[in-house]
């Protein structure tokens, strides 16, 4: 009853698993992707701020509960000027421009205040 030894495959599972978390852990982020209407990249949807339309105003939806439709944007100025350059909001967002941004240069500016850069 001997036992052929099997021969060794050239790649593991084991070590393909490890290559491909190494290319997740750097390149494709863990959870929902959205993509950033300024600057267009695909990153977690945690790490952008949600924009909602209210009367043809933008409202940055801080902790994700309004309803309808929401836009993406990295919570930095120049994303937000980037999308509305390129007239991202309206468009994402199928409501007709111009849509006022006050409100989220508002909420930019004291986030940053409060984090003391
Ligand atoms: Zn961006």
């Amino acid at each position: 009853m001997a036992r052929r030894a099997e021969p060794t495959p050239h790649v593991s599972p084991a070590r393909t698993a490890i290559s491909g978390a190494m290319i997740s852990g750097t390149a494709i982020p863990v959870g929902p992707v959205r993509t950033c209407v300024g600057c267009r990249a695909r990153v977690a949807r945690s790490d952008l701020l949600r924009i909602v339309v209210v009367g043809g105003e933008l409202l940055p939806d801080v902790r994700h509960r309004m309803h309808g439709r929401g836009a993406h944007v990295h919570p930095d100025p120049g994303c937000v000027d980037l999308a509305e350059r390129r007239k991202a909001f309206p468009r994402a967002l199928r409501v007709p421009g111009p849509l006022g941004l006050n409100q989220v240069r508002a909420y930019l500016e004291l986030r940053t205040r409060n984090r003391g850069m």
